[in-house]
């Protein structure tokens, strides 16, 4: 039999992808595949009529092939995803293709051919493919059913242009649109559960995420970082995220804690962390803020407390599980694969200094009348400057320019487009 070429078609939705806009975000999931897949044997990535081609070298075991589309499941703008073999448009051929992707699939009872033909200019239709293809299966694994619905297995066929992609393996991915389609966010990445969801949705819709990380260090050890560098390197696999800040908060959050009345003390943590991710959103010239919180969850989690700590920022801040429940969230992180990291215990800055009883409807007066005691720009700027940078691979972000002193202080700005992404 022929030794046919392994590929890797990459469907995406098209729908409301029109025009220019299509092909930005067809060029952006590409640039993504490629430098995700770099430690993969690929040989070149193209794209065909609205998909997108991975050619694996010759000899890729059928191992390293599943590998390979493991890892593009879980990339943003990835709407299925198909492994098999790429063949000349001959039934002959196609027909000892379809055995050997069978003969891969692994156990199972029943299956059926699937074919399309993306030109009429191949004479037979998908019908006859069908017809033809699933006799040739059936001679070859006699003991196995064709069955039209619920089959374990689906061959599928796909002729475009002027080539055949066969396969038995094909699987919905996550959906969505490449990061880097939608401009940049900063998401406020505890160690807990939520957060981490939260990013990876934003990610999700084409945003490049930039997270900031509020660490208890000096006041708690530096556990929770080391949790969050686990979680981001997660997150990197997909290239959801472009760095992590992480702040050193305890000393901030003692003072706090010292002067301001208990119940309150939550939200004004808040409102720092908010106004100091705020600062490394001008920093980093994104456009939106990100939390993890979901209505009512916590404490801080009523509608007043949101408002109180919206009215911090100016940025928008943008929710994504606002409306999720706990184990939806939970099922989410599991398939993530943040949930462990998560679910392992770390003081972050939040477990220190808790009162009692916190409030759970605040009123924005007395949050602010408990503020003007601080030198809240002083403090945003010493603990925006004070973080630390941690670079994680994300293919289609840019660091901003660095700040250069003396453009500063001829209050000069740097140049706005430098951090910014391309947009679709
Ligand atoms: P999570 O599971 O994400 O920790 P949570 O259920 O513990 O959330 P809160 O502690 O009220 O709820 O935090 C709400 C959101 O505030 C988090 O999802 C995260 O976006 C942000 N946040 C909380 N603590 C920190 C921190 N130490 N550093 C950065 N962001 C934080
Ligand atoms: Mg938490």
């Amino acid at each position: 039999m022929e030794e046919f070429q392994r590929i890797i078609l990459v469907h995406y939705h098209e729908i409301g992808l029109k025009g220019r806009n299509r092909s930005v975000f067809e060029k952006r999931l590409q640039k993504n595949l490629e430098a995700l897949l770099r430690d993969y044997p690929i040989v070149t990535i193209h794209r065909i009529s609205g998909r997108i081609l991975v050619f694996l070298k010759e000899g890729t075991s059928l191992a390293v092939a599943n590998q390979c589309t493991d890892a593009i499941l879980g990339v943003p703008g990835v709407a299925r995803v198909s492994c098999g073999f790429k063949v000349e448009r001959d039934m002959e051929l196609m027909g000892q293709a379809a055995v050997l992707s069978l003969g891969e699939a692994g156990a199972f009872e029943s299956f059926k051919v699937s074919a399309r033909r993306n030109h009429t200019d191949f004479p037979i239709d998908s019908m006859q493919m069908n017809r033809d293809i699933g006799e040739v299966l059936c001679e070859v694994f006699p003991e196995k059913r064709v069955q039209m619905k619920g089959q374990d297995v689906t061959v599928g066929v796909e002729v475009v242009q002027n080539a055949a992609y066969v396969y038995a393996r094909s699987e919905r991915g996550i959906g969505g649109l490449p990061v880097g389609s939608s401009g940049t966010v900063v998401s406020l990445l505890s160690s807990g559960i939520d957060s981490p969801v939260a990013l990876w949705r934003m990610a999700r819709r084409g945003a490049v995420c930039i997270g900031v990380h509020f660490s208890g260090r000096p006041q708690t050890s530096d556990a929770s970082e080391f949790l969050v560098d686990d979680i981001a390197r997660v997150l990197e696999r997909t290239g959801c995220i472009a760095r992590v800040y992480v702040v050193p908060f305890g000393d901030y959050q003692r003072d706090i804690s010292i002067s301001a009345p208990p119940a309150l003390r939550v939200i004004l943590y808040r409102r720092l962390m908010f106004r100091v991710a705020e600062e490394l959103a001008r920093r980093e010239h994104a456009g939106a803020l990100v939390t993890g919180e979901s209505l009512g969850q916590v404490a801080s989690q009523t509608l007043d407390n949101i408002k109180a700590t919206n009215a911090a920022v100016t940025l928008p801040v943008l929710r994504p599980l606002i409306g999720s429940d706990k184990l939806e969230i939970i099922d989410q992180a599991q398939q993530l694969g943040t949930f462990d990291i998560s679910s392992q215990d770390a003081p972050d800055c939040c477990t220190l200094f808790m009162p009692r009883n916190p409030e759970t409807h605040a009123k924005l007066a007395d949050v602010e009348a408990a503020e003007a005691a601080f030198p809240l720009d002083q403090w945003v700027q010493e603990l925006a400057d004070a973080a630390e940078v941690h670079d994680y691979a994300c293919p289609s972000y840019r660091p901003p320019k660095k700040r250069r002193p003396k453009a500063e202080a001829m209050g000069v700005e740097e140049d706005a487009a430098q951090g910014e992404t391309p947009q679709a």
